[in-house]
Parts: structure tokens; C-alpha cells; sequence
């Protein structure tokens, strides 16, 4: 049972969905306590790398360890930093060291790091060998376990090389939630907030009861996850959507974040800045201070617009920034990089 009382736990839950995508479809189980048994969802029943950075609690590793009878363990040191080159091929070599064959299979048990990176190892082996992904993170349960984008960084190049890999299967266990900090569940919980603001008012107004369903949170922030991708599984159109908040975001957390915000917090600041209607804005500043969720820090706006201009997701002359003016709906306009620089002088609380 989670430690912090404003959120709490629906009495049980246990909702299967399946994520369409033809002969890649895969169902996601969402269960209290489904960690405990997961042959019901994975195939266990052949060689297994488990995958998990260092500070994914040890307890997690060893009931998935006592599950698989043909296994070993894989180990990263925990953080962004780990999704790199080096990390990568590491955990390859493994792979081929333990005899892995294309009939083998990575189970990967940890935040949004370890999914990304596991899974993009699992994307490549041999080229490409079943993955499930066991999320532990907030952020990794309502986002990023879904959908198939796995990838590694390079430099400030955020998931620059990676693919498109759907997991065999997702499992989703709130329960084991319970040891993460309050500021990693506020961080996760702003990308729920994100397709709650894009797609669902409903989910925005379960920010605003008096404490948090965490259970509904992640229930509803995968069914918006799950239609998005199934609609456009390799984001050419509807999918980016998702990325509502991640421009400015992701900018703000390269120039400013590494050791003072999470992504999460980034995503929040950036997600202000095309807030198209002060009520709309007011509210969400209000859902962002329960969440204690940090201001906008003073920016420079010369580095925030070059680390725009670098983003991968920039196209040559515009970017497609996603606004939102009422609850539950989205606009995807072209910018140019002129009026984006007009918007980061507006600031984000403007009136
Ligand atoms: P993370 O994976 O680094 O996890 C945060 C910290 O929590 C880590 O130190 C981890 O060891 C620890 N942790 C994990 N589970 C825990 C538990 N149950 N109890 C206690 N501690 C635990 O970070 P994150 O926020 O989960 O993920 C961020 C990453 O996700 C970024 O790299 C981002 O690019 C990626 N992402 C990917 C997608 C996608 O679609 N692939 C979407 C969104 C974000
Ligand atoms: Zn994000």
C-alpha cells in the first residue's frame, strides 16, 4: 500500500487490454499483485535476460528470477546516462555470452530507462527477439511500457538511435509503487496529465478529486496511450500528440534539467507554454501545485531555441507543437522556429 496519504488504491483492479496492431498486437494485464504471477501474461518457458538498472528494489528481481526457471540477470547502473553506445553493446555481448537464441527472450523490469534500453537491445539481437516489459516507475506504468519506442541517446541527442519494437506482452503491477519516491510518482503522474489535456477530460478531473485513484490514473493514461499508438503505431501523424509539452520540455531539461528536474517536471513547464486558455491554464496550475510541481526556472531563450533547433523532432523550417484549448482536445499547428521564439518571450504564466 502506498505510504502517502492522498493517493489512494480502488479496491481491486484487474483490467486486460490489448494494444491492436495486427499480427503485433499484444495485451497489457494492469493487476494488483500480477507481478506475482507472470507466466500469466509471459512466456517463461525458455532462456530469459532480465534487464533492470541497479536500483530497481532487489525484491522485484527476485520474484521474477523465481519465476523463470531458465534465467539469468542483467544489471546497469541507474539513469538516463545509461541509455548509451556503451550500455548498449554491453548488454549485447551478454546476450551472447548466455547462448541467447532468437527463440529466447529480455524481460525488462524498471522505469522508462531500463524499458528503453532493454527493449532497444531486444529490438537488435539477432535482429529482433521477444520483449516484455515489466514497468516499475509511475512514468513507465501510464507511458512509455506502451507503444513500442525503445532507444539510447547520444550526446544531448534524446532517443536519437532506436526503433520501433512492440513487447510480447506489458505488466502492470501498481502495487509495486509503493517504494518509489513522492517526487518520481508527481513526475510520472504529469504525463498522465499530458493525454488527460490532449484526450481525455475525465482523466484531468481525476487530478482534481480528493486524493488520487493511482489505479484509475494508470487505467485510463494506458487507454489513451494504447488508442494513440494503435492509430499510428510509427508517429507520422496522431502520435504526436504525445510529444504536447516535450518541445519547450525537452529543451528546458537539456539546458537546465540533468540535475535539477525530472523529465516529468520538464514536460509540466512545457506543457504551460501551449496552454491556450488562461481558465484551462489556472486549473492545471493548480493540479501542478499538489503536485508540487517545480516553476519555470529563469531561461535563456538563445540556449533553449538552439537546443529546439537541434531536436530531432524539429523538420527543417517548423516544428509540430501540439496546443491545447479546452480539456480533452488537441490542435497540431506548424511553427515556425520565429514564433516559438515569440512564445519563450511570452513566457509561460503570461495572461
Ligand atoms: P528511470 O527509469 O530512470 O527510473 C527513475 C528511478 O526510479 C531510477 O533510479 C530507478 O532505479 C528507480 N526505480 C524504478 N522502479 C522503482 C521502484 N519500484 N521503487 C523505487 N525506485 C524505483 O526513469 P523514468 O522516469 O521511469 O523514465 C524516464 C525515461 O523514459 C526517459 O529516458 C524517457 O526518455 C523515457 N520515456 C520513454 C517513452 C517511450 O515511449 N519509450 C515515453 C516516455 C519516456
Ligand atoms: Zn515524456
Amino acid at each position: 500500500m502506498n505510504r502517502f496519504s492522498w493517493y489512494h488504491y480502488s479496491e481491486v483492479l484487474i483490467m486486460q487490454m490489448i494494444v491492436n496492431l495486427k499480427d503485433k498486437s499484444y495485451p497489457i494485464l494492469i493487476e494488483q499483485g500480477a507481478i506475482l504471477d507472470i507466466k500469466k501474461i509471459i512466456d517463461t518457458d525458455r532462456k530469459i535476460a532480465i534487464i533492470s538498472d541497479e536500483q530497481v528494489p532487489e525484491y522485484l528481481i527476485g520474484i521474477i528470477k523465481s519465476q523463470c526457471p531458465n534465467h539469468f540477470v542483467l544489471r546497469f547502473p541507474q539513469g538516463e546516462t545509461s541509455k548509451n553506445f556503451q550500455q548498449y553493446e554491453e548488454l549485447l555481448r551478454k546476450c551472447i555470452e548466455h547462448d541467447m537464441t532468437r527463440k529466447d527472450a529480455i524481460v525488462a523490469i524498471g522505469g522508462g530507462v531500463t524499458g528503453d534500453l532493454a527493449g532497444f537491445v531486444a529490438a537488435s539481437y539477432m535482429r529482433g527477439i521477444d520483449f516484455y516489459n515489466i514497468p516499475t516507475t509511475l512514468l513507465a506504468q501510464v507511458d512509455s511500457s506502451v507503444g513500442g519506442k525503445v532507444a539510447i541517446d547520444v550526446d544531448s541527442y534524446k532517443n536519437i538511435i532506436g526503433a520501433f519494437h512492440q513487447p510480447k506482452a506489458v505488466l502492470i503491477d501498481p502495487n509495486i509503487l509503493s517504494t518509489l519516491s513522492r517526487r518520481q510518482i508527481h513526475n510520472g503522474l504529469v504525463e498522465s496529465l499530458k493525454m488527460g489535456l490532449t484526450c481525455d477530460v475525465q482523466l484531468v478531473e481525476l487530478f482534481e478529486q480528493d486524493t488520487l485513484d493511482i489505479p484509475q490514473i494508470i487505467e485510463r493514461s494506458i487507454n489513451v496511450k494504447r488508442q494513440v499508438v494503435e492509430q499510428d503505431e510509427k508517429e507520422s501523424g496522431l502520435r504526436k500528440i504525445l510529444n504536447f509539452g516535450h518541445t519547450i520540455g525537452h529543451a528546458i531539461e537539456g539546458a537546465y534539467g540533468l540535475d535539477s528536474y525530472l523529465h516529468g517536471e520538464c514536460v509540466a513547464m512545457g506543457m504551460l507554454f501551449f496552454i491556450e486558455d488562461q481558465p484551462l491554464k489556472e486549473r492545471v496550475l493548480s493540479i501542478y501545485k499538489r503536485l508540487d510541481l517545480p516553476k519555470v526556472p529563469d531561461y535563456d531563450i538563445d540556449i533553449l531555441m538552439s537546443y529546439i533547433q537541434h531536436d530531432k523532432k524539429s523538420s527543417a523550417q517548423t516544428v509540430s507543437i501540439v496546443k491545447v484549448r479546452q480539456a480533452g482536445t488537441f490542435e497540431i499547428e506548424e511553427m515556425t522556429y520565429e514564433q516559438i521564439r515569440n512564445v519563450l518571450e511570452r513566457g509561460p504564466y503570461e495572461k
